[in-house]
C-alpha cells in the first residue's frame, strides 16, 4: 500500500504563484491543512533567477487605465480583458502587500518606490530590488509562509498524477525523490503552480526544472492547453549558454547594435517606433533576427551562430553598479565581457510560455477543485505576447485569487469515497516502479531530447513556416513513439536523477505536441507567433483562443473566444 497523507489543499509549486496560493489559503481560514509539494527546495523554483522587475502602477504619471491598455496591446488583443482589469487593479495592492512582508524594493531619493522602463511599457511602471527582483521577492513569500504553521511542505517530492475521481480532483501521486516511494497526498482542492516548460526548446533562459509537468498532468486528465503556439523569444540572451541579460538593461538605457554598429531599432522600421528598445519582445526579436538574416549579424564560429550587440557604455560604472550589477557579474562571468567597456553578445532565447492550462479568472478548470496559476495556467492575461514584467505579478494576483477559491470551493464539497484515488496511485506507483531502470527498446533520454529540442527549434522558432510546423507535428508523434522504447540505466532508489529525467522528458513531449498542433492552426501573425506565409493579423478568423486537449490516439484542436472590454482590436503600432 502507498503512504498516504490527507489535507484540505494540495499546492503543487514552491515558486511565487505557489508560495501565494499557499498563504491566500491559510489567510483566507487560517487552520486549514495545506499540502506544499515541490520538486526542488521551494527557493531553488525558477522565481528566484528573476532579475528584472514586477510591474504595477506606483507613479502618480500612470493610471491603472494605462497599464491595461499596455497589456491588451501588448498581447496582441488575445488577452481577456476583464482578466486584464482585475490584475491592473490587484497590482499595486499585492506589491505592496509584498512590502510590508519585507520585500525590499529599490527606493527613489524622496523614499517612494523606485520604478523602472520596460518593453511595452507606456511609462516607468516596474518595480525592482536591483536585480534581483525574483531572489527578494521568492524569499520574501517563503519566509512569510513558514508563519503558517498550517502548511507541510514535501519538498523534492515529484508529482506523477494528478488524483481524480468523479470529476473531481481530489490530491496527488508524488515520488518521494529521497526514497523513491509513490506516496498518495490526498486534499479536497489541488493548486498547480508548476510554472513554465522552456526546456522544451534547446536555447533557453529557463532552468531544468522548468519541463512544464504541471500542464502536462492537466493535459492528461482531459483539461485543456490554451495558447500554447505563443511562446516568448526575449530578445537579449547570451549566446551559448542562454543566460538572461535582464530587459532592465534596456530599461535603464541600453542600445542594440549591428556590426556595424548601427541601432538598427531607431534607423529601420521594426515597428517599434520611437520605443526604439523599449519596443515588446516579440518585435525585437524578431528585429535581431532579420538583422542577422540580412548579414549584419556578428559572426562566432562554431554552433553557436550569429549575434548582436547590447551597448550598456554610455550608461557608466556607478549607474550599472547601483541599477544592474548582477548584469555585470553575469557578463562577466560567462561571456568574458566587462559591460563597463565592451558590449555584451545578444540573441534572442527562449524565455517564457503565455500559453498553459485553461483556467477561468479564478483559476478554476474544467476539472472541480482543480485550480492553476502563475505560469503553468493561461488565464489569459499575456494572450499573444507576454509585457516583461507582468509575469511576477501574475503570480501574486492570480495565485491569491486561486487560493482563496480554492477554499471557497472545499466549503461546499462533501468530498467523496477514498478507495478509487487510492487504487490510482497505487498503479502509479507500479508504473513508476516498472519505469525505474526499465530496459525498453534501447532509446536514450537524451537523444530523445536533443531530438523534441531540435524538432521544436525548427517547427515552432522566432519564424514559422507552415511547412515546418506541419513536419514538427508528425516527429513529435513519432518521438512519443519513440519514448514508449526508453530504455533507462539506474533501478537504484535514492536520489535516481535518471527516472526524474524520464517523467520530465515525457511532460516536455506533451507540451511540444500541444504546441506544435496549436502553431499549426494559426495560420496568421499576432503577437509572439509570426508566420512568414500568413504574414499579417487576422481577425476575422483568428480572434480566438487556441485549445488543445489530449487524445490517446493523437491531440484534438478546439477553440475558445476571447473576451473583449473596453477597446476593441487595432492595429499594433508603437
Ligand atoms: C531568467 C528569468 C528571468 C525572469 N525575469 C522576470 C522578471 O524580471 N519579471 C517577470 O515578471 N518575470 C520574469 N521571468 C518570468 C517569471 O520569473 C516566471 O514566469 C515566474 O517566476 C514563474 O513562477 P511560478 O510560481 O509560476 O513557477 P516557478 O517559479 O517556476 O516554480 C515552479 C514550482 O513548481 C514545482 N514543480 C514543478 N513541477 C513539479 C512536479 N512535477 N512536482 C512537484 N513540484 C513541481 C517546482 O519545484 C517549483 O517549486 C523570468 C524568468 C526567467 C527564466
Amino acid at each position: 500500500m502507498v503512504d498516504v497523507t490527507r489535507h484540505d489543499v494540495v499546492i503543487v509549486g514552491g515558486g511565487a504563484a505557489g508560495l501565494r496560493a499557499a498563504i491566500a489559503v491559510s489567510e483566507a481560514r487560517p487552520g486549514i491543512s495545506i499540502a506544499l509539494v515541490s520538486k526542488v527546495y521551494p527557493m531553488r523554483s525558477h522565481t528566484v533567477s528573476a532579475e528584472g522587475g514586477a510591474a504595477a502602477v506606483a507613479r502618480s504619471d500612470d493610471t491603472l487605465e494605462m497599464h491595461a491598455y499596455d497589456t491588451v496591446k501588448g498581447s496582441d488583443f488575445l488577452g481577456d480583458q476583464d482578466v486584464i482589469q482585475y490584475f491592473v487593479e490587484e497590482a499595486p495592492k499585492e506589491l505592496t502587500r509584498l512590502e510590508h512582508w519585507g520585500c525590499p524594493w529599490s527606493r527613489n531619493d524622496d523614499g517612494t518606490v523606485a520604478t523602472r522602463a520596460f518593453g511595452g511599457m507606456t511609462t516607468k511602471r516596474t518595480w525592482f530590488a536591483t536585480d534581483k527582483v525574483g531572489f527578494h521577492m521568492l524569499h520574501t513569500l517563503f519566509q512569510t509562509s513558514m508563519k503558517y504553521g498550517d502548511i507541510e511542505r514535501y519538498d523534492e517530492h515529484f508529482v506523477t498524477k494528478l488524483l481524480v475521481d468523479g470529476g473531481a480532483c481530489r490530491g496527488v501521486a508524488a515520488l518521494d525523490m529521497r526514497t523513491g516511494q509513490v506516496k498518495a497526498v490526498l486534499g479536497k482542492a489541488v493548486i498547480l503552480a508548476t510554472g513554465g516548460g522552456g526546456k522544451v526548446w534547446p536555447f533557453t533562459t529557463n532552468g531544468n526544472i522548468k519541463t512544464g509537468d504541471g500542464m502536462a498532468l492537466a493535459y492528461r486528465e482531459g483539461i485543456a492547453l490554451k495558447d500554447m503556439e505563443f511562446v516568448q523569444y526575449h530578445p537579449t540572451g547570451l549566446p551559448g549558454t542562454g543566460i538572461l541579460i535582464t530587459e532592465a538593461t534596456r530599461g535603464e538605457g541600453g542600445y542594440l547594435l549591428n556590426s556595424e554598429g548601427e541601432r538598427f531599432l531607431t534607423t529601420r522600421d521594426y515597428g517599434v517606433g520611437t520605443k526604439a528598445e523599449l519596443g515588446p519582445r516579440d518585435m525585437i526579436s524578431r528585429a535581431i533576427m532579420q538583422e542577422i538574416a540580412a548579414g549584419r549579424g556578428i559572426k562566432i564560429p562554431g554552433k553557436i551562430g550569429e549575434y548582436a550587440h547590447l551597448d550598456l557604455r554610455h550608461l557608466g560604472e556607478e549607474k550599472i553598479m547601483a541599477r544592474i550589477p548582477f548584469v555585470r557579474e553575469l557578463s562577466r562571468t560567462y561571456a568574458n565581457v566587462d559591460p563597463v567597456h565592451e558590449p555584451i553578445p545578444i540573441r534572442p532565447v527562449l524565455h517564457y510560455m503565455m500559453g498553459g492550462v485553461d483556467t477561468d479568472i479564478d483559476g478554476a478548470t474544467e476539472i472541480d477543485g482543480l485550480y492553476a496559476a502563475g505560469e503553468t495556467a493561461c488565464v489569459s492575461l499575456n494572450g499573444a505576447n507576454r509585457l516583461g514584467s507582468n509575469s511576477l505579478t501574475e503570480c501574486l494576483v492570480f495565485g491569491a485569487r486561486a487560493g482563496a477559491h480554492a477554499v471557497q470551493y472545499i466549503a461546499g464539497s462533501s468530498g467523496g469515497e477514498e478507495g478509487p484515488l487510492l487504487r490510482q496511485a497505487e498503479d502509479e506507483a507500479g508504473r513508476v516502479e516498472a519505469l525505474r531502470g526499465q530496459q525498453g527498446g534501447g532509446e536514450k533520454i537524451t537523444k530523445l531530447r536533443e531530438s523534441m529540442n531540435d524538432i521544436m527549434e525548427r517547427g515552432t522558432g522566432v519564424y514559422r513556416e507552415q511547412a515546418s510546423m506541419a513536419k514538427a507535428n508528425t516527429e513529435i508523434a513519432e518521438l512519443k513513439g519513440r519514448y514508449e522504447q526508453l530504455s533507462l540505466d539506474d533501478p537504484s532508489k535514492v536520489f535516481n536523477t535518471e527516472i526524474i529525467a524520464a517523467l520530465e522528458l515525457r511532460n516536455m513531449i506533451d507540451v511540444a505536441e500541444s504546441v506544435a498542433l496549436a502553431a499549426l492552426h494559426r495560420k496568421e501573425s499576432r503577437g509572439a507567433h509570426a508566420c512568414p506565409d500568413f504574414p499579417t493579423r487576422n481577425d476575422g478568423e483568428y480572434l480566438h483562443h487556441s485549445l488543445v486537449y489530449y487524445g490517446p490516439t493523437g491531440p484534438r484542436f478546439d477553440k475558445k473566444d476571447v473576451t473583449l472590454g473596453v477597446w476593441e482590436p487595432e492595429e499594433r503600432k508603437y
